[in-house]
């Protein structure tokens, strides 16, 4: 009945005149958006979250045909990945090792170079150009494959039907045969140290400051941790890394590579202090004051500067989600439970990406949400946990995929290790970049790749190659024997290959 009474959007818009657009329906009464929440819109699948998760699996379910909707409350697609993530600390990074090179290693290559300044208004607006091209990039796919974006805060009412606080204000009502939870994560706050975004900074702040302090403490020496850290240094902060644990890069990271980077990344002036802990912080002076202390006890002492970042990991955010309206629980660290196909204990509400299991990265999350809409729409999808690279855009990057010794140690699986080192390959020494080396790990009976572990320029795109082989069960051998171009960095993968169950031939 309320349907027949009260206008819809079109016809507000209607009412507004033919000129009407966004603006007008921004200016016009609350109670005409109200009416449309009535009107619960029916769909194959609702996406809650329009991060890589989200906007992929609304994008490929697009694609199979089915009617789909994603929710996004940000007001732009692309989440945490797009806006505050991967692309714009990407773009930080690239940038900021630029102008690092330029001060620091052109001389020797034959290039003098006049006064170099850093322009960090425009460094920073370079990386804004790069998010606001990608996202809009994102709308467009979205229009191309019949997804309807919806702008608001999405919350269940019940198990079908989830309301939507728009951004722009009002509220509509969606219904949905399927929803995928796809609501991300946030960052892991520290006790005792309030964010402002300011002083006391999350990677969302690191990505955005105004001018370069003088001193920056971390805490945590994780990726983004350190991914933030050489940006701020090579900008030219004094930047001190506080980690708990013996070694970077966090537990993935293999040990071997894990010294390589802390020397290099030291080199570079980075300062480090392991197996220590944060006791308390405190951001009410001019800085922030940290209290250290030894991580089994002990020796104490305290870290000042101008600015501190928080990198202690992320969490999976469900807030405000409305999951105590259908009776879904989080674990103790926050994650919904799933089961292999996706499913929630409902088993039409299915979660995906950082708010669930497994590592919190963009291609992960880009893989379970095309596996999702196939289980969805076919009842089988596959997303291989085993085969999902990880990589740190520090100079030299470093990248993994499968096992580290570590894990094969305490396995009690037994293998082969190969190594190459990049001050034996040729394009390397062209290129003046030989920090670093490939590593194999393969098992010891069969040959079968268990694992590899690249410290080095352009790791992050060498490692596909050994994630491929992994997906496809390869043997060293395999590798060894199949042609690279000469002269490549790759080449320096096949000789750690060949090292593992023969010997390389340059070195
Ligand atoms: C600084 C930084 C650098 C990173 N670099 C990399 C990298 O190089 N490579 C990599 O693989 N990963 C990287 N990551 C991790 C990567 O960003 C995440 O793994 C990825 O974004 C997860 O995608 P997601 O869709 O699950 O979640 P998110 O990207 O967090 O997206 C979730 C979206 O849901 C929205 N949302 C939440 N609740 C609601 C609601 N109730 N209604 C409507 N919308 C809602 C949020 O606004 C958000 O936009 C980085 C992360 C950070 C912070």
């Amino acid at each position: 009945m309320q349907k027949a009474m009260l206008p819809t959007t079109r016809s507000v818009l209607r009412s507004l005149g033919s000129r009407a657009g966004p603006a007008n329906l921004r200016r016009a009464p609350q109670w005409q958006f109200r009416s449309y929440a009535s009107e619960a819109k029916d769909y194959d699948v609702i996406f809650v979250g329009g991060g890589v998760a989200g906007y992929v699996g609304a994008i490929k379910a697009g694609q199979e045909g089915l009617k789909v909707a994603c929710i996004e409350k940000r007001g732009m697609l692309g989440g945490t990945c797009l806006n505050v993530g991967c692309i714009p600390s990407k773009s930080l990074l690239n940038n900021s090792h630029l102008y690092h090179q330029i001060l620091h290693d052109t001389k020797k290559r034959g290039i003098d170079v006049g006064e170099v300044k850093l322009n960090l208004k425009q460094m920073m607006k370079a990386k804004d150009e790069s998010v606001a091209g990608l996202t809009k990039g994102v709308e467009f796919l979205f229009k191309k494959n019949g997804v309807d974006y919806v702008k608001g805060h999405g919350a269940f009412v019940n198990e079908h039907e989830i309301r939507v606080n728009l951004v722009d204000g009002g509220e509509t009502q969606l219904k949905g045969k399927n929803i995928v939870i796809s609501t991300g994560s946030e960052t892991t706050p520290f006790p005792g140290l309030e964010i402002d975004e300011k002083k006391v900074i999350t990677s969302t702040g690191a990505i955005a400051l105004e001018q370069v302090p003088k001193k920056m403490s971390v805490i945590g020496g994780g990726i983004i941790g350190l991914e933030m850290a050489s940006v701020w240094s090579r900008l030219g902060a004094e930047v001190t890394v506080v980690e708990f644990l013996g070694q970077i890069g966090g537990p993935g990271m293999d040990a071997d590579i894990a010294k390589q980077a802390q020397k290099i990344l030291t080199k570079q002036g980075l300062k480090f202090k392991l197996n220590t802990k944060v006791t308390s912080g405190d951001a009410s002076g001019d800085g922030v004051k940290l209290e250290l202390e030894a991580a089994k006890g002990g020796k104490q002492e305290t870290l000042d500067a101008d600015v501190c970042l928080v990198a202690i990991g992320r969490r999976p955010y469900t807030d405000g989600l409305g999951l105590e309206n259908i009776g879904i629980e989080v674990d103790e660290r926050k994650r919904l439970v799933i089961d292999q196909e996706y499913r929630t204990k409902v088993p039409h509400i299915r979660c995906i990406g950082d708010c669930t299991f497994g590592p919190m990265l963009a291609h992960k999350a880009e893989e379970e949400a095309v596996a999702v809409v196939e289980y969805i729409k076919h009842g089988h999808g596959h997303v291989n946990y085993g085969a999902i690279p990880s990589v740190m855009y520090t100079n030299p990057e470093v990248a993994w995929v499968g096992q580290n010794e570590k894990e094969l140690k305490d396995a009690g699986v037994k293998y082969n290790v190969g190594s190459f080192p990049f001050t034996a390959n040729s394009r390397a020494k062209t290129n003046l970049e030989t920090d670093g080396m490939v590593k194999f790990l393969s098992d010891k009976e069969t040959d079968r790749i268990l694992g590899v572990h690249i410290i080095g320029a352009n790791a992050g795109e060498m490692i596909a190659e050994g994630t491929l082989a992994l997906e496809y069960g390869a043997s060293s051998e395999d590798v060894a024997r199949t042609c690279h171009a000469h002269p490549t960095l790759a080449e320096a993968f096949k000789e750690a290959a060949m090292s593992t169950y023969s010997k390389a031939i340059h070195y």
